[in-house]
């Protein structure tokens, strides 16, 4: 199984994102999924899953600190594509959240609360399946920039399979607009990078795209997609996101 994916990890590096979407919905079937933070790639990806496999299964972290404007796309992309995106919560609410760790967790500690609200709830759900499909993009941020199309995920134990690796900004752009992709209209203020309410700010225009997440912390990752190899050994255990 291992020697069967380092071929496929060569091979699909040549294959365009409907091939390596084709490739994972018959390798794995019922047992793969895409992950999404309702970002814009991952409103691309869904796009063209869905005329591969219209029964695609589609899940999301819901930290139940989303912007109103994502909970709204939710609703739209599940219409349009006639599915259901599964949210996967975290254990605690958030009340119950405020009440062991103290207020505003996010503002003094956002790894734990990532940790909580995002990674263990993937960690979770991805050990019901074999791969997950998620749109991260190589030039998204530094941690990114290894993505393989298809790899074995050792942080999570299954394979992960990014069909969008080698696309750039403007490729997904151009494909959503061409396409009537659905995304959250807070891209259209300024967001170009969109998570909890808590930890997401606008941009100025030409500034990195993805300072507007965890401002004043440093902090470019929910620790989700960072290699297990630079990762600290909280953000390890916090780590969750999709294309987040
Ligand atoms: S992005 Fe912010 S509010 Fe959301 S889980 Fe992480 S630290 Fe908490």
């Amino acid at each position: 199984m291992r020697n069967d994916l380092e071929q496929v990890k060569i091979l699909a590096e040549s294959w365009n994102a409907e091939q390596v979407l084709s490739w994972a919905f018959a390798t794995y079937g019922d047992d793969v999924a895409i992950a999404t933070g309702m970002g814009v790639e991952g409103m691309v990806l869904v796009d063209i899953a869905s005329r591969i496999n219209p029964d695609m299964k589609v899940f999301t972290g819901d930290t139940e600190f989303l912007f109103p404007e994502t909970y709204d796309l939710i609703d739209r992309v599940e219409e349009r594509y006639g599915i259901k995106i599964e949210r996967i919560f975290s254990q605690l609410t958030p009340e119950e959240q405020e009440r062991e760790f103290g207020p505003r967790l996010w503002a003094r500690d956002p790894d734990k609360c990532c940790s909580l609200r995002k990674v263990e709830p993937l960690r979770r759900k991805l050990s019901t399946l074999d791969a997950w499909i998620t749109a991260i993009r190589r030039s998204q941020t530094p941690q990114r920039a290894g993505a393989k199309k298809v790899d074995w995920d050792p942080k999570f134990n299954l394979v992960k399979i990014n069909p969008l690796a080698d696309w750039s900004s403007k490729m997904v752009w151009n494909y959503a607009l061409k396409h009537d992709v659905p995304y959250n209209t807070l891209h259209d203020q300024n967001y170009p990078s969109i998570g909890c309410m808590h930890c997401t700010r606008a941009v100025q225009p030409g500034d990195d795209p993805r300072s507007g997440r965890w401002s004043g912390f440093g902090k470019t990752e929910c620790g989700l997609h960072t290699p297990a190899s630079v990762q600290a050994p909280l953000v390890q255990l916090a780590a969750v996101g999709a294309d987040d």
